[in-house]
């Protein structure tokens, strides 16, 4: 069963007080619905340069060059809201508060995605081989992937600040756009 439908099912019908609340800690817990339509996360066919006056040009190099932003420039590394981390160019959900933790490395991280809205590729830009990842909807560049993280994944998603945009578990997501 869907843990997050589960979830959302006993808070719209009154149950929540049934709930352990070591559950609630790892669903969403309030706000935003994660679930998009199956055809709003097919590949988009864009021009890289379609994206470079909607990002700027600092998440625009970080998003379709691949640059990396420097460690502890980003706000949000120290952001713990409740709320959801979006891509900064196509505005896909990539990311909820739940997940992230302090890695202490200066960029944002987090031990888990939303399943099925991140893709993953070999990347040699350094001599050893890392595991490049990025939004599975616009294809912007999001960061790397370690396998030195915490529990419950063991899973390190380091990610670069400019590429994603928090959002708020009080305000709406953000239309998809792109
Ligand atoms: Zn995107």
């Amino acid at each position: 069963m869907d843990r997050r439908r589960f979830v959302g099912g006993l808070l719209a019908t009154g149950g929540l007080a049934m709930l352990p609340s070591a559950m609630l800690m790892a669903g969403q817990r309030k706000g935003h619905s994660l679930s998009v339509p199956a055809a709003e996360l097919e590949r988009l066919q864009r021009d890289p340069e379609f994206w470079r006056d909607l990002v700027g040009e600092d998440a625009w190099r970080i998003l379709f060059q691949e640059r990396t932003e420097p460690a502890f420039s980003s706000p949000l590394d120290a952001q713990y809201a409740d709320g959801t981390y979006v891509c900064a160019a196509c505005h896909l959900p990539l990311f909820s508060s739940d997940t992230k933790y302090d890695s202490g490395t200066g960029w944002p991280s987090f031990y888990d995605v939303i399943d099925g809205h991140i893709d993953t590729k070999p990347d040699f830009l350094l001599i050893f081989r890392r595991t490049e990842y990025h939004c599975i909807r616009c294809g912007g560049h999001q960061g790397h992937v370690f396998e030195d993280g915490p529990e419950p994944t063991g899973k390190r998603w380091c990610n670069n600040g400019l590429a994603l945009r928090f959002v708020s578990a009080e305000k709406p997501l953000p239309a998809l756009r792109g």
